[in-house]
């Protein structure tokens, strides 16, 4: 039986302006999901959409109409096309809206309800309506400029809300020992290592229960039990992963696709694995198999946010550089799992060098060379050894690096490749060999093995840049698809032996950054 691989995105608060820092999380989660694809595990990627709350029944209404409404428009107009932009292929987009997940919602709360874990109780606090979360004192601080005087929430600037509730609780304080006990058990549940210390660290203080419930509006899923009340936002978010694969619903899917990797931003690292799993502990469930936080994509020095200038669209970059590029440049030039600071001088630069003049420039040339010196048939050669032996380390390399989520390093194993080469002919020279007749064998490895190697590194790259690694798997005589090769063995490919032509990958670009 393949392996199973169900891995997931955030739901994305339906409200924000899609940037580049969702694009980024997108991006990550479809890669390693391509890539296990590729290796021909049971494959499944969901991503979707968070529209409950406060804060979008508020915009709704100033927009002048419904929140169904706005959040309708906002997925189709925004969220849908963003992921067409960038090639994601998602098997399901879950809506916190849709019938399925209200249905999925309501059987989990019965049962922790059944199982004693939710209570009904008392609670004042300061609330952010902003952030859809009570605040404790520690996340308050002084305001500025109209709000002087007043604490504020450190992530709006705002004031917050004093609250009032009779609500129903979730009893997360008596799950500290569990959690602390799978944290330890389990190392690589929570990675990577400065995200799993500070989860820890938070649990270890000690847990306080959790409100899961509010009475002061409406757009939400109602508690079944109690309809005055709605499910609180966060509570109800996390149980997408669920009702999207059939809890309570459909149970052949659910065991075929649960327990899934969750790819979160670190700020929410503590939603995914704390309350979530203390959830899933609650509810008898097998718990998730990883939560990968990464990290935040910095622009000069700020974190990503619609709400400062820092705020860059996708189609800014895409229009410019193309797709591939765009993934390419976030899924390399960033470690995944620490913070990246993305630049147009430094997209460019990478762009220039390691695609147009790297990857590009050796593509070109080497088929242009099969063409002139072979008329177009790959010859009989067994590659070199050093580059056989590259390209299966490459492989290994690549294959060990995405098992610990560590995109960056695969994609720099398959470049790895790609650089070689381009100093191997160099050294080998292959028009001068051409120049020799006695040197027609060795004229003939040196050819097949940059084949092989462009081979190689066209399957490798193929979940980072599907159409940019299609078009080089031709080029070299690869039949079909690239994404229908077995990745664990990239270096075994044969292909026809016939080159064809290779369209201009990377073209030169003038003009990096858009005209403001
Ligand atoms: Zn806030």
């Amino acid at each position: 039986m393949p392996a199973r691989f169900t891995v997931t995105t955030p739901i994305y608060y339906v409200n924000d302006v899609p940037h580049i820092g969702h694009a980024y999380n997108e991006v990550a989660t479809d890669v390693l999901a391509r890539w296990h694809r590729m290796r021909g595990d049971d494959t499944w990627m969901l991503t979707g959409t968070d529209e409950h709350g406060q804060k979008i029944m508020r915009t709704a209404v100033a927009n002048g109409t419904t929140p169904q409404e706005w959040t309708d428009r906002l997925v189709e107009s925004a969220w849908k096309p963003q992921l067409e932009l960038l090639d994601i292929q998602n098997d399901d987009f879950i809506r916190t809206t849709s019938e399925r997940h209200k249905a999925g919602v309501r059987i989990f709360l019965e049962r922790l309800k059944e199982t004693g874990y939710i209570y009904h109780g008392e609670f004042e606090g300061q609330y952010c309506v902003g952030c859809e979360e009570y605040k404790t004192p520690n996340d308050l601080v002084p305001g500025t400029g109209e709000f002087e005087g007043q604490q504020v929430c450190a992530i709006h600037s705002r004031p917050t809300e004093t609250v009032r509730e009779a609500n129903y609780f979730f009893k997360l304080s008596e799950f500290d020992d569990r959690l602390l006990a799978l944290y330890d058990e389990r190392p690589d549940y929570v990675q990577p290592e400065h995200v799993r210390n500070e989860v820890r660290q938070f649990v270890k203080q000690g847990l306080t229960d959790l409100s899961i419930s509010r009475n002061t509006f409406d757009w939400g899923i109602k508690v079944p039990w109690d309809e005055s009340h709605v499910v609180y936002v966060w509570f109800e978010a996390l149980l997408n992963y669920i009702t999207a694969i059939g809890y309570g619903v459909d149970e052949e899917q659910f065991e075929r696709r649960w327990p899934a990797t969750h790819i979160v931003g670190k700020d929410i690292a503590r939603f995914h694995a704390v309350i979530w799993p203390a959830m899933q502990m609650a509810a008898g469930l097998p718990i998730s198999d990883h939560v990968f936080g990464h990290g935040w994509l910095l622009v000069g020095g700020e974190k990503m946010s619609k709400s400062k200038a820092t705020g860059i669209e996708p189609r800014q970059i895409t229009d410019v550089f193309g797709v591939d590029a765009f993934r390419y440049y976030f899924m390399s030039a960033i470690a995944f799992g620490s913070d990246g600071s993305f630049s147009w001088e430094d997209l460019d630069a990478r762009y220039h060098s390691e695609l147009a003049n790297g990857l590009g420039n050796l593509a070109s040339r080497v088929i242009a060379m099969v063409h002139k010196y072979f008329g177009g048939t790959v010859p009989e050669a067994a590659p070199d050894a050093e580059i056989a032996e590259l390209a299966e380390r490459a492989v290994a390399t690549a294959e060990a690096a995405i098992d610990r989520f560590a995109i960056d390093e695969a994609v720099d194993a398959a470049m790895g490749i790609v650089e070689r080469l381009n100093g191997y002919i160099t050294e080998q020279a292959p028009w001068v060999l051409a120049k020799d007749e006695a040197q027609q064998e060795r004229l003939a490895a040196v050819l097949a093995s940059n084949v092989h190697g462009i081979g190689t590194a066209a399957i490798l790259l193929a979940p980072v840049m599907p159409t940019t690694a299609q078009a080089l798997w031709a080029a070299v005589g690869g039949e079909g698809a690239v994404t229908a090769q077995p990745i664990h063995e990239a270096h075994r490919w044969q292909g026809t032996r016939t080159v064809t032509t290779v369209p201009p990958l990377f073209p030169r670009i003038e003009q990096a950054q858009p005209a403001t």
